[in-house]
């Protein structure tokens, strides 16, 4: 991929929720293999922002690209048309999300949760699928738990089934909306250790958290979101422990 085009942009995103405007304006761009952290306080955006990313919200202006795709439109003799459903379906394949409640099917096992959008979004054949799954649960540090259904699984097993699953479709980027918020403090440290896995390995993430120390550890750049705009960027060290803007200063005087 050519460094001109980053692997995530997004430019001038806008979304309304009636009359509130919960995006003014957002402005992120992610070069492939890096990781953003997004922090910022509670109903600043950041869940919206991830959502319009993989189209599970429209955006009312502005637009979103991976890895040079126009997510939602196609163009055409110059002009923007509106992707029918199953094409933005198929984009959205490319673009693995991660909920902070881990949203497994309950009536699947870890290996089914795996192997169910592969077979169904891909057409994989299921032994490949399953092979697929397999590999995908033993690097999540879970192939004895294949059979396992998620009520028989601990919360940080469940996020990594979950992140595993996000795998298996082979996406372009990972998106994670607070993956380990929901988790008890013990268990936030394993879920922790398989994202930064992945940093390592080159998968391209966009990381909503509010675990500062893993942002600081684990991102290539940290992006401070209030009000539904990008207030600062830039590599950690800088936004961390030298914020430029007053409400970055204050968010941080709470949390650190
Ligand atoms: P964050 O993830 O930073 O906490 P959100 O993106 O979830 O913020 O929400 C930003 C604001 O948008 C909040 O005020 C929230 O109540 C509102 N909001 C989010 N989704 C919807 C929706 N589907 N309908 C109406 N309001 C919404
Ligand atoms: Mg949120």
């Amino acid at each position: 991929m050519s460094e001109a085009v980053p692997m995530i942009d997004v430019r001038g995103v806008r979304k309304s929720f009636g009359p509130l405007e919960v995006l003014r304006g957002v402005d992120l761009r992610v070069r492939a293999g890096e990781v953003a952290a997004v922090l910022g306080p509670s109903g600043s955006g950041k869940s919206t922002l991830l959502r319009t990313i993989n189209r599970l919200e429209r955006a009312d202006g502005g637009w979103v690209s991976i890895d040079g795709e126009l997510i939602g439109y196609r163009r055409s003799r110059g002009r923007l048309h509106e992707l029918r459903e199953r094409d933005v379906l198929r984009q959205r394949t490319h673009i693995g999300f991660v909920f902070q409640d881990f949203n497994l099917f309950p009536h699947l096992t870890a290996l089914e949760n795996l192997v169910e959008a592969p077979v169904s979004a891909l057409r994989r054949p299921r032994g490949q699928a399953e092979r697929t799954a397999r590999a995908l649960l033993e690097r999540v540090g879970l192939a004895d738990k294949a059979g396992a259904y998620p009520r028989q699984l601990s919360g940080g097993q469940q996020q990594r089934v979950a992140i595993a699953r996000a795998l298996a479709l082979e996406p372009k980027v990972l998106l994670f909306d607070e993956p380990t918020s929901a988790l008890d403090p013990e268990l936030v440290g394993e879920v922790l250790d398989v994202i930064k896995d992945l940093a390592a390995s080159g998968t391209t993430m966009v990381v909503v958290t509010h675990e500062i120390g893993f942002a600081r550890e684990v991102a290539d750049t940290v992006v401070f979101m209030d009000g539904g705009v990008v207030v600062e960027q830039g590599p950690p060290a800088a936004v961390l422990n030298d914020p430029r803007h007053p409400r970055t200063r204050a968010f941080l005087a709470k949390v650190l």
